[in-house]
């Protein structure tokens, strides 16, 4: 399989000439396994270049199928949909996964992105043939012979990761997720930052004491990871309550998990390519220094990597 990164920044979309090498979108990254069905994963900005790549080919004749797996509805992972050119063909078929919610169907929540006032074309008006999908955590299933399994992250209101097997390779999708350390994220938006060192309820530390062995039996032993790094550890220290990590919390897991590469992935808005360039390199040193064989790099628009056999060129 073939994965392709589209959009690898964090929050909102970022354009300018300090973001231009690693790319301004927000995220979205497809896995193209050999001849199979085409995988997407989260709908920000970035999903409007590969709609484009798309219609070139079938989507554009309206033959087209694809499955998008959808991390959680917040604008960087679903600002994107509006402007994705295959949702406009008659013909082309999408499945859309993503958890499901106690309040609202899946289908409500991305309906409501585009109701009057916000954008002229509905949801209901979309000319492709869209299906739902409401997952529940630890749900294994399969698409035309890919495996995928998902579990939850702490992250306000909750965020799915997802583990594609195919092709002989596996890659591991986790953003938006907080180390499992310090605040436990459910449904509400927890508006002061815990002080360090703040205790934790029995209760809280259990539950996110069985999400992180949650992540890393999904990472585990797995080609490929793609992490939520958007914070340093300064940074992490003064927003703790938003629900990201440091590309430590990503190195701990890749070790847990024995990970062969590690993708730094959901970058700050803030964060230049320099410094982004600049934590790369730290981080690759780091792991050396803990005698880690795992690989580490950050995501930059238009990435590929190859994983086990096939792929197509997408
Ligand atoms: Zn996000
Ligand atoms: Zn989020």
């Amino acid at each position: 399989m073939i994965v392709r990164f589209w959009g690898v920044r964090g929050s909102i979309p970022v354009p300018g000439p300090t973001t231009n090498r690693y790319g301004g979108n927000t995220s979205c990254v497809s896995v193209q396994p050999e001849g199979g069905p085409l995988i997407i994963i989260d709908a920000g900005t970035g999903i409007r270049r590969l709609g484009k790549e798309m219609m070139k080919g079938e989507f554009g004749h309206g033959r087209g199928t694809a499955h998008l797996l959808i991390s959680h509805t917040h604008w960087d992972h679903i600002q994107g949909l509006p402007f994705f050119a295959p949702f406009y063909v008659a013909g082309n078929s999408f499945f859309i996964y993503a958890r499901q919610r106690d309040d609202t169907h899946l289908r409500a929540v991305f309906n409501s992105q585009t109701m009057d006032p916000y954008f002229p074309v509905t949801f209901d008006a979309l000319k492709a043939d869209i299906a739902f999908r409401e997952l529940v955590e630890g749900t294994r299933f399969e698409i035309d012979g890919v495996k995928i399994g998902c579990t939850r992250l702490n992250h306000p209101w909750i965020a799915m990761a997802y583990r594609l097997d195919c092709d002989g390779g596996s890659v591991v999708y986790v953003t938006d997720t907080a180390p499992f350390t310090d605040i436990l994220l459910e449904h509400e938006f927890i508006k002061v930052a815990p002080k360090p060192g703040d205790p934790l309820s029995e209760e809280d530390r259990e539950k996110l004491s069985a999400m992180y062995d949650g992540v890393v039996g999904l990472c585990k032993d797995a080609d490929v990871v793609i992490y939520d790094t958007q914070f340093t550890q300064d940074e992490y220290r003064q927003r703790p309550h938003w629900g990201h990590s440091t590309p430590d919390n990503a190195l701990e897991v890749a070790r847990a998990a024995n990970v062969k590469k590690l993708v730094l992935f959901h970058h700050d808005p803030a964060r230049t390519d320099d410094a982004q360039d600049a934590i790369t390199r730290e981080y690759q040193a780091r792991a050396r220094e803990l005698g880690m064989s795992t690989e580490v790099l950050s995501a930059y628009e238009q990435m590929t990597i190859q994983i086990g056999a096939g792929g197509a060129a997408l």
